[in-house]
């Protein structure tokens, strides 16, 4: 197919001007008749790998989808496009999927969502030659694999689909990315010589920033408020604690939901709906709340608790932004919490297990020490080679922390609590430690005699914000550990380090920094994003919409596009078209409405 037949097909049906990096190169090997492995990035537009070849050709596209309710979603935004297409899974009752099954015998669809239960049915089996199957397109292809995160065991027979259907070109496509996960889908989904192709892992828009956990409730509420009309995910470590965020972040004035595997299925599966819907702001997670969750206006995503591996981190935060507007990524962490991850570690009973989760959790603390480019780390965590050692958009790169000599004081340090422990027999906890090092006599110090180590009062040179953070770094690192109640005691390292010549250098903490008069000031925490009153006049016309149609917002029109929109102002129809996501069917529905809008807004001004 010639180049300008797909823009223009491209246009008129999505609404969009240029393609994505790598999917112009996989639509012509799939309309090429040609299996393919595509690896794109969330939001990287995986989707329309295939709408697009669906729209270029005869028959029926059959993608296989692993989850129900992101197919309506998918459904309902290829018809709000004016594409016909259609879903058959359990959520139907047996009238429903009859006249889908009429549908797709007239030849009426040009795309066929199915889940792999389905697939693989007998009864669907016995009928899909009849449908003018054209090709095959099986998302989130990792669930074929036992390496990656969603195992699902029906994707191990979908090869049985292609043998129904032989010749039938297949598009796998996934997110995931490892050398493992990539030879199963290509060898359980029998793909033939497929060509591949393997999008950057890096997204662009995406901010990475680390904040030092402190008063973690009030940061919280500080930056939600701050953002009062985006979406956002909160990922917290436990059931309870996203819990007990909702409901505070909603006693505050941020409209919250939770999502946890301790909900029912029904009430998660509601509190998803608020969300997608844009009738709560934020949903308080666990890692549970993920796949599945396509919508492209999460503007950030905040970790509460460390996560547990990169992988998760990176797929987490994923989530923001697939729509391609700035999003914030953000994570809480404390030498403290690090401490407590790797508590959790070494009560794991296999040994093989436990290595692997410590191996994995080392990594993500070093990233959430980094001193940095923040962005460059990931990206060579997955094995790329970033194209810039300086992001210009991570905390690092925004304001590089210095990097300070601290073996005297880190000394001075440990043997304050190696003291502590031997005249005492028990450990003490930071703050104590602090005051025995900067020499204030308290009740506790002098009742318990620590105003009479030799190590009592040594530390001047620093202050108790700076000893605790040190503190905190010496945790995350592993010269100190935390015992019972939260009580300091020194690692082997610890002890090492003690006897040893060994430097210790760590990077300041950015609130640490000199001049910055107050800590965790506003520049850190300002929002990206930019208050605009048309813009929220026009996603309020968005919801409307999108509520007397019975769809979530994102099916009418994008973020980017309404941004769009309201920076250009549009005043006619044909000005309208040329906005990235107006295709022609959306032109004829929402124009009028819209150009209405923006004159109303106008003449107000
Ligand atoms: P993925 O499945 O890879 O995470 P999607 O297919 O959901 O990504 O696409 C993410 C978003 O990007 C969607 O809102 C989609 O409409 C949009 N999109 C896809 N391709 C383009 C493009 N060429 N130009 C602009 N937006 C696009
Ligand atoms: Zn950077």
């Amino acid at each position: 197919m010639q180049t300008a037949e797909l823009d223009d097909l491209l246009k008129h049906h999505f609404g969009y001007d240029a393609f994505r990096p790598l999917q112009r190169e996989i639509i012509d090997a799939v309309l090429d008749g040609r299996d393919a492995l595509a690896l794109l990035p969330t939001g990287g537009g995986k989707s329309l790998c295939y709408q697009l070849p669906a729209l270029a050709s005869g028959g029926v596209t059959l993608v296989i989808s692993p989850l129900i309710a992101l197919m309506k979603d998918q459904v309902d935004g290829l018809r709000a496009n004016g594409i016909a297409a259609t879903f058959l899974n359990s959520s139907l009752d047996a009238s429903e999927a009859a006249a889908c099954y009429d549908g797709l015998d007239r030849g009426a669809y040009r795309l066929l969502y199915v889940s792999p239960e389905r697939a693989v049915m007998p009864s669907f089996l016995a009928r899909l030659p009849r449908w003018n199957v054209e090709r095959i397109a099986v998302d989130e292809a990792h669930c074929v694999s036992e390496w990656g995160h969603d195992f699902r065991p029906e994707y191990r027979r979908l090869h049985d689909v292609r043998e129904r259907l032989p010749g039938t070109p297949v598009l796998a496509l996934t997110a995931t990315a490892t050398a493992r996960v990539r030879e199963d889908i290509e060898r359980f989904l029998h793909l033939d010589e497929p060509e591949r192709f393997v999008g950057s892992f890096n997204r662009p828009n995406l901010t990475y920033r680390v904040f030092e956990k402190r008063d973690a409730l009030k940061q919280l509420l500080a930056w939600c408020t701050a953002r009062p009309n985006e979406s956002g995910i909160i990922y917290a470590q436990s059931r309870n604690s996203a819990e007990e965020l909702a409901r505070k972040l909603d006693a505050a004035g941020v409209p919250a939901r939770p999502y946890h595997a301790g909900l029912t299925a029904a009430q998660r599966s509601r509190n998803q709906e608020l969300f997608i819907r844009d009738e709560i702001r934020v949903i308080c997670a666990t890692v549970a709340f993920g796949m599945g969750i396509n919508k492209p206006n999460v503007r950030y995503v905040v970790h509460y608790d460390v996560p547990k591996s990169i992988e998760g981190y990176y797929q987490e935060t994923g989530r923001a932004g697939r729509d391609g507007l700035p999003s914030e990524c953000v994570l809480f962490f404390n030498g403290g919490d690090a401490a407590k991850q790797r508590h959790f570690i070494r009560q794991i009973e296999d040994e093989h297990e436990r290595d692997q989760a410590d191996r994995l959790l080392r990594k993500m603390l070093d990233f959430a020490a980094e001193p940095h480019c923040r962005r460059a780390s990931l990206l060579r965590y997955f094995g790329e080679e970033p194209e810039h050692a300086n992001c210009g958009s991570c905390d690092n790169c925004l304001n590089p922390p210095e990097e300070v000599d601290v073996t005297i004081p880190a000394r001075k340090l440990l043997s304050c609590v190696y003291r502590i422990r031997a005249h005492s027999g028990f450990g003490s906890g930071a703050h104590h430690l602090v005051d025995v090092l900067l020499g204030n006599a308290t009740e506790k110090v002098q009742s318990w005699g620590h105003d009479r180590l030799s190590t009592f009062g040594i530390g001047s040179e620093l202050s108790k914000d700076e000893w605790l953070a040190l503190i905190s770094d010496l945790l995350r690192r592993g010269y100190l550990e935390e015992g019972e109640h939260r009580t300091l005691q020194l690692a082997n390292d610890g002890v090492e380090a003690l006897r040893s010549e060994r430097s210790i250098v760590y990077a300041r903490p950015r609130f640490l920094k000199k001049g910055a008069k107050r800590a965790r000031g506003a520049r850190e925490s300002a929002p990206v994003s930019y208050e605009d009153a048309l813009f929220e006049r026009l996603r309020a016309l968005r919801k409307r919409l999108a509520d007397e149609q019975g769809v979530p917002p994102y099916v009418i029109f994008s973020d980017a596009t309404l941004r769009e929109l309201s920076g250009r102002k549009p005043k006619t129809l044909q000005d309208f078209l040329a906005t990235s996501g107006v295709g022609d069917v959306k032109l004829e529905r929402y124009g009028e409405t819209f150009l209405a809008e923006i004159a109303a807004y106008d003449a107000a001004e």
